[in-house]
């Protein structure tokens, strides 16, 4: 264990300038009456009417809704290994200009993210992109081979602080493991998150199973390998009174199964990713891999599940599984296709035609589901909030536009969206972290 502490989350990185001053005049806060608001000093100094400072950066924000920056808890940013596919610094731009300001990567990197040096390496190379707060999720076992725990504790006291950890890409399928990790995280107060696939039942799995993989003549991933693992996990916490992430939830099984779990005041929460609230598995149907993603797409019933469990909280948030990868892995057959999308740049967007449009949320449930409850759920302190006193963490959308997905001008490395073409509403217009846009007008700022 390292007993080193260096900066915490949420202050000002080195080498960053002094935030400066600024009124936005106009925006209606979560959908609310419109307002102005100063920042300063990297913080919301006020919110009202007549919100004003002499000297100030100007921003018109009429029209626009001012959410509290999105958070991420659950995105692949593929360094160190894999540069190819994504790097911290592309990763964190496509980030930024999806409304952004805090990302959780994932741990299935090379190496994986599994000892307090690698986590500190990730959280460094986020501090210096400057544009997003990269924190890390740790493993939960050694090189993600599900055999015996990873150093838990070295990571937590570590000066990337984790408090998440996952084997995501794998499930802890070793119940004796999964009990273990859950007992060791309680200590400090950490959580474990499941990538919950039972591997047995899903052997060589590539589309869910149902009527589709029928036509399709594919191997199909059930719904009750990931309700087995769920309920099973379920269980564990409450016998250990520990906290479980289920990650990616996209059966209506798992989202009955979360509902009761809570019903009985346990600490379970759950994660819902866009493209499992928009898309069905119908889509397999074209072979386009861009459809290939695990968990798989599921049925209208399943899709109509989760939104309705996003909706009344039992599914706590969104989080995007951004997945990237280089052409050479998706463009290809099905079969031999790399799982996963990418998310980051359409997340707001995607939740917008799903929820909002349908009526489901409105703008203060969408800045809930995509930055209160998943600041909460990853122990995130600085994000979450766009009341005065908190640190100025922001995004400005408008939600009028109706556009094509264009791909080709995202940040990200990779473009394996299955978004690309699809008409959806809304444009990240400007974000700002700790006061200092990354954002404007639907560019990087810096
Ligand atoms: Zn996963």
């Amino acid at each position: 264990m390292t007993a080193r502490r260096t900066t915490a989350p949420g202050t000002t990185a080195p080498g960053t300038t002094a935030p400066e001053t600024w009124v936005i005049s106009g925006a209606r806060p979560s959908g609310g009456e419109p307002a102005a608001m100063v920042i300063s000093g990297g913080s919301i100094i006020e919110i009202g009417p007549g919100a004003d400072a002499a000297g100030a950066s100007r921003l018109d924000a009429d029209g626009l809704i001012l959410l509290p920056g999105l958070v991420d808890l659950h995105a692949h940013l593929r360094e160190p290994g894999r540069e190819d596919a994504e790097t911290i610094e592309s990763g964190t731009a496509a980030a930024a200009l999806g409304g952004f300001t805090a990302v959780h990567a994932m741990a299935n990197t090379d190496p994986v993210a599994d000892t307090a040096g690698v986590v500190e390496q990730i959280w460094r190379l986020g501090r210096q992109a400057g544009r997003c707060d990269v924190q890390p999720v740790g493993a939960v076992t050694v090189g993600l081979a599900g055999s015996r725990l990873a150093e838990l504790g070295a990571m937590a006291d570590s000066a990337a602080r984790v408090r998440v950890f996952s084997d995501d890409g794998r499930c802890v399928s070793d119940a004796v493991l999964m009990r273990r990790a859950l007992e060791y995280v309680k200590a400090f107060g950490g959580v474990i998150a499941q990538h919950a696939q039972e591997p047995r039942l899903t052997d060589g799995a590539q589309v869910n199973e149902g009527a589709v993989s029928g036509r399709l003549g594919l191997t199909g991933w059930p719904a009750v390998a990931e309700e087995a693992i769920v309920a099973r996990d379920c269980l564990l916490a409450a016998h250990v009174g520990s906290a479980l992430h289920v990650c990616h939830v996209s059966t209506a099984g798992s989202v009955e199964i979360i509902r009761w779990a809570k019903s009985k005041g346990w600490q379970v929460t759950a994660e819902v990713t866009p493209h499992h609230l928009l898309l069905t598995d119908e889509l397999a149907e074209s072979y386009d891999p861009a459809y290939k993603v695990n968990p798989p797409l599921r049925t209208a019933d399943d899709v109509a599940a989760l939104r309705a469990g996003l909706a009344d909280g039992t599914i706590d948030c969104v989080a995007t599984d951004h997945a990237p990868h280089p052409l050479e892995d998706k463009e290809t057959e099905w079969a031999v296709a790399a799982f996963g999308m990418t998310g980051l740049e359409t997340a707001l967007r995607v939740v917008h035609e799903a929820m909002v449009e349908t009526g489901l949320l409105d703008w203060a449930g969408l800045a809930d589901r995509m930055s209160a409850r998943p600041a909460a759920i990853g122990r995130l302190a600085g994000h979450g909030s766009a009341l005065p006193g908190a640190p100025a963490n922001l995004v400005l959308y408008d939600p009028s536009p109706r556009e094509l997905v264009d791909p080709s001008g995202h940040a990200s490395k990779s473009r394996n969206t299955p978004f690309a073409g699809m008409e959806l509403p809304g444009r990240v217009v400007a974000t700002f972290l700790r006061g200092s846009p990354t954002v404007l007008d639907g560019k990087l700022a810096r």
